[in-house]
């Protein structure tokens, strides 16, 4: 039996039945959920701890990508890790709309706690469309850090492989922008 049946975690086929459904109705060219949170263009755990920080690579290096774009982004912690599938579940805890780098900075700095994981994933798109993405998110799911106007009730759950979840999408360019030279010397 594999480790994510038998402590029961979702690895393997995640649907977002409930979310895609609606979707599907009220738009007639829908984001899936799964390509929101799984396929992000941009995907990123940020060294939001000071201590375990590497060379002058901060968080704030990351969120340059994000510089000037508008969209959806979700705020995810490690839920669990299936050695057999080599799949890494992540739980949303938050999901919000806008000029990400300056949204995203505002959670570090307010919200987050020092000695936290902390991943971003972020869809560029319109303003009228990340409402309601963010909106149908927050009516589907429940997330932790949203406080208002979130009746949703399930936990949103994204599945990523070793590569998405270890490399991420720009650390390649994340390590151009800093003065580090050799990856080896990490
Ligand atoms: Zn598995």
């Amino acid at each position: 039996m594999t480790k994510c049946i038998e402590q029961d975690f979702p690895c393997q086929n995640q649907e977002y039945d409930a979310f895609d459904q609606i979707a599907l109705l009220e738009l007639s060219q829908p984001i899936s959920a799964h390509e929101l949170v799984n396929e992000s263009a941009f995907c990123a755990e940020l060294p939001v701890d000071d201590e375990l920080r590497i060379g002058n690579i901060t968080y704030k290096l990351y969120l340059k990508f994000l510089r000037g774009q508008t969209g959806l982004y979700h705020l995810w912690v490690d839920y669990d890790a299936c050695d057999d599938h080599g799949n890494y579940t992540m739980l949303c805890v938050y999901v919000g709309k806008g000029f990400a780098e300056l949204r995203v900075d505002s959670h570090v700095r307010k919200k987050w706690s020092k000695n936290a994981q902390l991943y971003v994933t972020f869809t560029s798109m319109e303003n009228r469309l990340s409402k309601y993405y963010e909106q149908l998110f927050l009516d589907v799911y429940d997330f932790e850090l949203n406080n208002i106007e979130n009746p949703g009730a399930e936990y949103l759950f994204a599945v990523w492989d070793e590569e998405r979840h270890h490399l991420e999408t720009h650390l390649n360019e994340v390590s151009n922008l800093s003065k580090i030279q050799s990856f080896d010397d990490w």
